[in-house]
């Protein structure tokens, strides 16, 4: 069974689109790897697939085995530098089209999820983290049935919920954690992205909208808050065109400096370089803070699941 091999499985949901929900996965993904772990990403946002973007892997072709398909490899595991192999399996790769999935009535899509949780051949990972369709739709409540028919619950760990500082005020991150309620999935944390701005200029943290909502909400539903990503544009520019980030002088983000060394190259021709993905992320602003979600992520589910 595809499933049977996977150690630990985390949602990643948001009340609505377009905060940040695949960028989270993305970096979630990432940042485990970094720490030596096997990971999966499997994107069912039907909605848009993106994760093939993020990963900058949409021409990739998947390969259909007896039984199944075979999922994207990111990168394979290099224990030497103490990092761990990334796939991926996007619903994107199967759509003749972009955009078409968005037109397929509910059947159809509830159909292609519980295919597409039964049918990856992921083999052994340490963590599967599924990129969902924003909100609580009828795809929700079949993907976690679905998943609770076909896995333990050690294995079931539980979701990150993704909001913004805006997204907060809207009652819909509020459903997103009543749902987990009602279906019985652990909320391992909330995530506030989009808190604040990585000024390009002077690499200054500020705030533009208020900030902090997600950590009020998350005190109200008892749940962990895991912590503030500020919008940072090279961020951006690293998914859209590879290049690596650099940051002048005494950068500092959330009180960690992340200024990029001395000796690095100096400007952004010499930085478009072929390093893998997960190499060149570690220069972004971004990964010392999912550096220390992901820290929290891992002990919640080992909490959770006792190990
Ligand atoms: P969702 O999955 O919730 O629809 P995305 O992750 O696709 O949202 O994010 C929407 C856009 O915003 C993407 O282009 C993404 O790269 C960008 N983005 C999201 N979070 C950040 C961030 N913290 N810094 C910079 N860009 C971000």
């Amino acid at each position: 069974m595809s499933l049977s091999k996977i150690k630990h499985i985390v949602l990643v949901l948001s009340g609505k689109g377009g905060v940040g929900k695949s960028s989270v996965t993305t970096q979630l993904a990432l940042s485990l790897s970094l720490a030596g772990h096997a990971v999966g990403v499997l994107d069912v946002d039907l909605t848009g697939p993106s994760i093939p973007r993020m990963f900058a892997i949409e021409d990739a072709k998947v390969t259909q085995a007896p039984g199944g398909w075979l999922p994207i490899t990111v990168h394979e595991a290099d224990p030497g530098a103490g990092v761990g192999s990334l796939r991926v399996m996007s619903l994107g790769f199967l759509l003749p089209r972009r955009g078409d999935a968005v037109v397929w009535r509910g059947p159809k899509k509830t159909a292609m999820v519980r295919q597409f949780l039964s049918d990856v051949f992921w083999d052994e990972l340490d963590y599967l983290l599924i990129d969902t369709p924003p909100g609580t739709s009828d795809e929700h409540i079949s993907l976690v049935e679905t998943l609770l028919q076909k896995t333990t619950p050690e294995q079931l760990a539980g979701a990150v919920v993704v909001t913004t500082p805006q997204a907060v005020a809207t009652a819909d991150v509020r459903k997103e954690l009543n749902f987990c309620a009602k279906t019985g999935i652990r909320v391992l944390g909330v995530v506030e992205n989009m808190s604040g701005f990585v000024c390009p200029n002077c690499s200054e943290c500020t705030n533009i909208f208020s900030s902090g909502g997600g950590e009020v909400m998350a005190n109200d539903f008892n749940v962990r808050f895991l912590g503030r990503v500020p919008i940072d544009p090279q961020f951006l520019v690293l998914i859209e065109t590879g290049r690596r980030p650099r940051n002048p002088e005494g950068t500092t983000v959330n009180g960690h400096n992340i200024s990029t060394p001395a000796g690095a190259p100096a400007d952004d021709q010499e930085t478009r370089d072929s390093a893998l993905l997960v190499q060149k992320y570690k220069d972004c602003s971004l990964a010392s803070i999912f550096h220390a979600i992901t820290a929290d992520v891992v002990a919640a589910v080992q909490q959770a699941q006792g190990s």
